[in-house]
C-alpha cells in the first residue's frame, strides 16, 4: 500500500518530488518507476532488503549517479537524464542535498578543522576564519570541540560520522541524505550518531534516512518507504507499516528484521 504522505501530513510542501525514476546498470534494472514525496521539515526513513536500489535512489536525487528516465525535484534544482550540469550547478544542487555515507568519506589527509572548513571555502568562497568559526561551532553541537586539529583516523568511527554529518551542515542543506549512517558503526557508538540525527529532526531539518535501525525508523521518521528489486512496495505511516504491511514482500522482510 503506498500512502502519499500530504493526505497524512497535511500543509507541508515537497521538499524533493521523484517521479518516474528508472535505472540500469547495464542489463541490471535497478530502480523502476520509482515516485516519491518527501515533504519541508518531515523524516522519511527507507528500509528494504540489500539489493533493493535504495543507495541508488539517493545516490540519484544529489547526481552521484544519472537517471536514466524520470525527474527530481530538489531544493528549487530539477535533475533528469538530459539535465547537463555545470560545476556550479552541480556544487549548489550537493550543497542542497548534504549526504552522510556509510563509512564517512571524510578527507584522511585533512585535520577534523579542514575537513569541515574547507567545502565551505571552496563551495561558498567563506574566509577561512568564517568557515572555521562555522567549523567550530558545529563541532561543539557534535560534541566534538576539541576534536579541530585531530585527524580522522585518530577518532573514533562515531566520531568520525559527527564529523561527517557536520561537514555536511555546514554547507547549510535544505535536506540532508544519511545512507546507512550506523552500518559501520559498533551499536552502543551508532547510538551517539542516531542522538544527533533524532536532534536535527526534531530542528525540522527534512532527511531521507536508509537504515536497517528499525527502532529509528519506527520512532522519529514521519514516513516509511520500502524498497524491495527496484520498487517503492510501501509507503505510509510507520508504525502502520510495521503492525500491518500489505504487501507479501514487505511483510516477509520485515518478518526478518523485527
Ligand atoms: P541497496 O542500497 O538497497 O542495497 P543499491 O542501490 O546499492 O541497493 O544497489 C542496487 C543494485 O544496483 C545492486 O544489484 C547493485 O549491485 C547494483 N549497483 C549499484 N551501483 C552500481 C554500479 N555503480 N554499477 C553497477 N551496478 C551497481
Ligand atoms: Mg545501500
Amino acid at each position: 500500500m503506498i500512502e502519499n504522505p500530504q493526505d497524512r501530513l497535511p500543509g507541508r510542501t515537497p521538499a524533493v518530488e521523484v517521479r518516474n525514476l528508472a535505472k540500469s546498470f547495464g542489463r541490471n534494472t535497478v530502480l523502476e518507476d520509482v515516485n516519491l514525496t518527501v515533504l519541508e521539515g518531515t523524516v522519511t526513513a527507507m528500509i528494504g532488503p540489500s539489493g533493493a536500489g535504495k543507495s541508488t535512489v539517493l545516490r540519484c536525487l544529489n547526481y552521484l549517479e544519472r537517471p536514466d528516465s524520470g525527474t527530481i525535484e530538489i531544493g528549487g534544482h530539477r535533475v533528469d537524464a538530459q539535465k547537463r550540469f555545470s560545476k556550479n550547478e552541480l556544487y549548489a544542487l550537493r550543497r542542497t542535498a548534504g549526504m552522510v555515507f556509510q563509512h564517512f568519506n571524510l578527507f584522511p589527509h585533512m585535520t577534523v578543522m579542514k575537513n569541515i572548513a574547507l567545502p565551505q571555502q571552496r563551495i561558498f568562497g567563506r574566509s577561512k576564519a568564517e568557515a572555521e568559526a562555522r567549523a567550530q561551532e558545529l563541532l561543539e553541537r557534535m560534541g566534538l570541540g576539541d576534536k579541530g586539529s585531530t585527524y580522522p583516523n585518530k577518532c573514533s568511527g562515531g566520531q568520525q560520522q559527527r564529523i561527517a554529518i557536520a561537514r555536511a551542515l555546514a554547507l547549510d542543506p535544505q535536506v540532508m541524505l544519511f545512507d546507512e549512517p550506523t552500518s559501520a558503526l559498533d551499536p552502543e557508538v551508532g547510538v551517539e550518531v542516531l542522538e544527533v540525527m533524532k536532534e536535527l529532526a526534531s530542528e525540522g531539518m527534512t532527511m531521507i534516512v536508509v537504515t536497517h535501525e528499525m527502532a529509528f525508523a519506527r520512532d522519529v521518521s514521519d514516513d516509511l518507504v520500502v524498497m524491495a528489486d527496484g520498487r517503492i512496495i510501501e509507503q505510509g505511516d510507520p508504525h502502520r507499516i510495521m503492525e500491518d504491511p500489505q504487501s507479501e514482500r514487505a511483510q516477509s522482510f520485515l518478518h526478518a528484521v523485527l
